[in-house]
C-alpha cells in the first residue's frame, strides 16, 4: 500500500489518503475522493509514500481522472510558491488554476473526454496539378505576368518553396506564403491552388525564417539585441518604448526565435477584449500555434485548453489574461508580459491575491524561461529594478516609421469659465480640435473616467444626495433607465424629483458621466455619428466589438468612452483625444495615484494620431501646473519617476518597501472594532511602528458590511519571508480568539 498527500480545492491543509497500487497513480495527476461522508473532491496528489501517515483511519484514493499528468514538478513548485509568498493554501490556488477539470465534489468521473481533443493543425498549399511542372509554370508566367502580376509571384514562390523543402506531394506550410487570405481565396476559387489543414509541423531548426516576420527599424533592432543580452545574462528584461513604437513587432521576433526552437511561449495581456488586436496579429503570423485563454470561454473550452496543452510536445503559443500562467506548459522558452504596469495583472478580489507579472518573474526562475516586462509606462517596481541593473532596460523613445507623438495641450478650465471659451463641459480648446477633425474626416476619441450620467445628485436647497444602504457611496444616475445606480454593488432606486430628506422639488445631476458626455457631443455636433464605449455598452464581447469594429471601419466619427479605450487599441484615423476632466484622476487619495495618472493620460494619449500626420490631445483640468499634468505634457517619464521615486523612498512606499493589507469585514460594527484592534495588538507586538491602522477601508461599507484596514509596511531589505512567519504566527495564535473568529480577513501580499 502507498500514501498519498493530495490537495483539495479548499482553503486547508493537505490530506492523506491510501492509494491502491493498481491505480497507477503518480504525483501530479488528479484523482477522486471522498471526504466527509457524502462528498467527493477532485484532488492533485502532491506527493506519494509508502510510509502510513500517523492517522487512524485513512480512506482511499477512489478513481485517477485523466490520463494525463496536469501538474508538471515545475507547476507544483510555481503553486508553492504563490500559496507560500501570498499567504494561501495549495487548495487555493488549485481552485483557481483548475477551475475547470477539478470540479470540487465531484461525482462523476472525467467531464472531459480526452479523446474528443484533437491535435492542433496549420494550413498548407499546394499548387493545382496543372501548375506542377516546369514547363507550365513558365507558361503561366509568360501568360500572366503582365495583367496578374501578383498572382504569378504568389504561385512562383508556392512553386520555390515546394522545391527548396523538397516537398513530395506538393504541399508546404501558409505561414510562409507572404499574402493575405483574400488573394489566396481567390487563387482557390479560379481553381490554381488547394489547401489542407495539416498536422502542425513541429518546428526544431532554431530558424526564424519559419516565420514571415516584420524588418525591424534600426532602434528596434537595438532594443531586440538589449534583450538578448539581458535574456543571455539570465536576466528579466524591461522593454520601455512609447506608444506605437512597435513593441509589438519586437515580440514577434522573439516568440518567432523560441518556437522555432520548439519552445513554448506565453504572452500575458491585462484584459483580452482590448487586446483583440494584437491578437490577430499574432495569429496571423503564427497560425495554428496560438492559444487564446481568458474566463470568457466556456469551462468546458477552457478544460480542453488545458489537457491539450497537458499533452502537447511543445512549440505552443498562448496568449490570455493573468490567469494563463497556470496552464501547462511542456518546454517553456519565454514569457511575455505587455501593458506590464497595468493593474489587471493583480487579483484583489479572492485569494490567491497574485500579481501575474511578478509570478512570471518567478516563472522565470522555476522553469528557466526567458522574461520580457513591455509597457510604455512602465511600473516604478520594474523601472527600479532597471535602473539598479537587476533587469536589462531596452528603450524606444520614438514612434516607428514617420509616426510622431502626438501634441498635448493643457486647457485650463477655470480660466476658460471665466472668459466665456466653456461650453457645458468643453473647453473651447478642444471643441476647436474636434471640429478641425471632423472637418477632414478624421476621428476623435472622448475620455471620461466615469461610467453613467451623473455620478450623483444633489437637493440643490438641503444638499442631501441619496446614497447606497449597503456600500455608503453616492448613487449614479443613468439616463436610458432613469436610475440611481450604485457601481458597487448594483443596487438600484427610481430617481426621484423630489429631495427625500427636505421634500422640495429640488433635484439636480452633478458631476458628468460618459453618458452625459455622449449627450452634449451630439448636441454640439449634430452631423457627427457618435459611439460610447464603457462598461454599460460592452457587457457582451459582442457588443464591444461591435463598437470597435464600427469605429474600426470609421462608421463612427467620435468615440467616447472610459478607460476601457485607453489601451493598446490602434485606430487609424484618429487626430484628437480630449480628456475631460483629468481632476478626478490627480486627486485618488492613494500613494500610487500619480503613477496611475500619469499611466492612464499617456495611455489615453497615445492613441491619437497613430497614423495621420500628428495627433492632438486636449487634457481639461483646473490644474495645469499639476507636476503630473506637466510630466504628461512633456511626455517625460524619467521625470515623472525620479520624482516620485523620491517621494516613495522618503515615505518608505513600494517599491522601496512590501505592503501587505489586512481587510476586516463584518456587518456588526462594534464586532469588527473589537477585532481590529486585537488583530493590530498582535501585529504590533511582532512588527511594531511598521503597522499602520485600522482605519476605515476606503469604501467604508461595502454590500452591507462594515471594513476596517490594517497596513503592514515591510521595507526592503527585510527579510519578507520571516515577516510572513510572524504573520502565521499570528493568525495561529488567533485562531481561538472568539471575538477574532466570526470576523472575515482577508490578507494581500503586495496591495496595489
Ligand atoms: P506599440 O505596441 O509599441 O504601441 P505597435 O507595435 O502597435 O506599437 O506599432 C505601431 C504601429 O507601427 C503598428 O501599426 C505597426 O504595424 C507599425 N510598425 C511598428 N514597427 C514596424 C515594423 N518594424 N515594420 C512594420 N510596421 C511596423
Ligand atoms: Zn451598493
Amino acid at each position: 500500500m502507498l500514501y498519498a498527500q493530495v490537495v483539495l480545492p479548499l482553503a486547508q491543509p493537505m490530506y492523506s489518503f491510501s492509494v491502491d497500487e493498481s491505480l497507477g497513480v503518480e504525483v501530479g495527476d488528479a484523482v477522486v475522493v471522498q471526504f466527509g461522508s457524502s462528498r467527493y473532491y477532485t484532488g492533485i496528489v502532491w506527493g506519494i509514500s509508502s510510509e502510513r501517515p500517523n492517522f487512524p483511519r485513512l480512506k482511499p484514493i477512489l478513481s485517477k481522472l485523466y490520463s494525463r499528468r496536469l501538474l508538471s514538478p515545475a507547476t507544483q513548485r510555481l503553486w508553492e510558491w504563490i500559496a507560500d509568498y501570498y499567504l494561501c493554501t495549495l487548495g487555493e490556488v488549485m481552485r483557481l488554476a483548475l477551475p475547470s477539470l477539478a470540479k470540487p465534489s465531484a461525482t462523476s468521473l472525467s467531464e472531459l473526454d480526452e479523446r474528443s481533443i484533437e491535435p492542433p493543425t496549420e494550413q498548407f498549399i499546394a499548387l493545382s496539378d496543372e501548375l506542377r511542372s516546369e514547363e507550365a509554370l513558365l507558361a503561366y508566367h509568360d501568360k500572366h505576368v503582365r495583367r496578374a502580376p501578383r498572382r504569378v509571384k504568389t504561385i512562383e514562390r508556392i512553386a520555390a518553396l515546394v522545391a527548396e523543402r523538397k516537398a513530395e506531394d506538393g504541399f508546404v506550410p501558409r505561414r510562409l506564403v507572404d499574402v493575405d487570405t483574400q488573394h489566396l481565396a481567390a487563387l482557390r476559387t479560379k481553381g490554381l491552388i488547394c489547401t489542407e489543414q495539416r498536422l502542425r509541423e513541429r518546428l526544431t531548426s532554431g530558424d526564424k525564417q519559419n516565420f514571415i516576420l516584420p524588418t525591424l527599424s534600426s532602434a528596434q533592432q537595438q532594443a531586440l539585441e538589449v534583450i538578448h543580452k539581458a535574456h543571455n545574462e539570465d536576466k528579466v528584461a524591461l522593454l520601455h518604448g512609447v506608444t506605437g513604437s512597435g513593441k509589438t513587432e519586437i515580440y514577434i521576433h522573439l516568440i518567432a526565435e523560441h518556437l522555432a526552437l520548439g519552445h513554448d511561449v506565453m504572452v500575458l495581456v491585462p484584459e483580452i477584449v482590448i487586446t483583440s488586436q494584437l491578437i490577430e496579429r499574432l495569429e496571423r503570423i503564427f497560425e495554428g500555434r496560438t492559444t487564446t485563454y481568458h474566463s470568457r470561454l466556456t469551462p468546458l473550452r477552457r478544460g480542453r485548453e488545458f489537457l491539450r496543452l497537458a499533452a502537447s510536445s511543445g512549440g505552443e503559443l498562448i496568449v490570455g489574461v493573468r490567469s494563463t500562467i497556470f496552464l501547462p506548459m511542456h518546454n517553456p522558452g519565454l514569457i511575455i508580459v505587455d501593458e506590464e504596469h497595468d493593474p489587471g495583472y493583480k487579483q484583489s478580489d479572492l485569494q490567491p491575491r497574485y500579481n501575474a507579472r511578478d509570478c512570471a518573474v518567478v516563472m522565470s526562475r522555476i522553469y528557466g524561461a526567458r522574461v520580457v516586462l513591455g509597457s510604455a509606462t512602465p511600473s516604478l517596481e520594474s523601472y527600479t529594478n532597471a535602473l539598479t541593473g537587476k533587469y536589462g532596460y531596452a528603450e524606444l523613445k520614438e514612434r516607428w516609421g514617420k509616426g510622431v507623438l502626438p501634441e498635448i495641450v493643457v486647457s485650463d478650465t477655470l480660466r476658460a469659465l471665466k472668459r466665456g471659451e466653456r461650453r457645458t463641459h468643453f473647453n473651447l480648446d478642444l471643441l476647436c480640435n474636434i471640429e478641425r477633425s471632423m472637418a477632414s474626416n478624421e476621428q476623435v476619441i472622448l475620455f471620461q473616467n466615469r461610467r453613467g450620467y451623473a455620478p450623483y445628485i444633489q437637493c440643490r436647497t438641503c444638499g442631501y444626495s441619496p446614497r447606497c444602504p449597503h456600500c455608503n457611496v453616492t448613487l449614479t444616475q443613468h439616463k436610458a433607465s432613469s436610475r440611481l445606480e450604485c457601481h458597487y454593488c448594483g443596487y438600484t432606486m427610481e430617481r426621484t424629483e423630489v429631495c427625500p430628506n427636505c421634500q422640495t422639488r429640488d433635484m439636480k445631476a452633478m458631476g458628468f458621466g460618459t453618458e452625459k458626455v455622449e449627450e452634449e457631443i451630439a448636441r454640439l455636433f449634430p452631423e457627427a455619428r457618435i459611439e460610447r464605449l464603457d462598461g454599460d455598452t460592452s457587457s457582451s464581447e459582442s457588443a464591444f466589438k461591435r463598437i470597435v469594429h464600427s469605429f474600426e471601419q470609421h462608421e463612427s466619427d467620435i468615440l467616447v468612452g472610459t478607460q476601457i479605450i485607453s489601451k493598446g487599441f490602434d485606430f487609424e484615423g484618429v487626430s484628437t483625444v480630449g480628456v475631460l476632466n483629468a481632476d478626478n484622476l490627480l486627486s485618488a487619495p492613494d500613494f500610487r495615484a500619480t503613477e496611475r495618472a500619469f499611466q492612464l493620460l499617456m495611455q489615453v494619449a497615445g492613441r491619437a494620431g497613430r497614423h495621420n500626420d500628428r495627433g492632438r490631445v486636449v487634457i481639461q483640468t483646473s490644474q495645469p501646473q499639476h507636476p503630473v499634468i506637466r510630466y504628461v505634457a512633456s511626455g517625460d517619464y524619467h521625470a515623472m519617476a525620479r520624482t516620485e521615486l523620491a517621494e516613495r523612498r522618503a515615505f518608505g512606499y513600494p517599491p522601496y518597501s512590501h505592503i501587505i493589507r489586512f481587510t476586516l469585514r463584518h456587518s456588526d460594527y462594534e464586532l469588527l472594532r473589537r477585532a481590529a484592534h486585537v488583530l493590530s495588538s498582535h501585529l504590533r507586538a511582532r512588527f511594531a511602528q511598521r503597522v499602520m491602522g485600522p482605519v476605515s477601508a476606503a469604501l467604508e461599507m461595502l454590500r452591507g458590511e462594515h471594513r476596517a484596514e490594517i497596513l503592514l509596511k515591510i521595507e526592503s531589505g527585510a527579510s519578507l519571508k520571516l515577516a510572513r512567519a510572524h504573520i502565521r504566527q499570528v493568525f495561529d495564535e488567533m485562531r481561538n480568539d472568539k471575538s477574532v473568529k466570526m470576523v472575515t480577513i482577508t490578507t494581500d501580499v503586495d496591495a496595489l
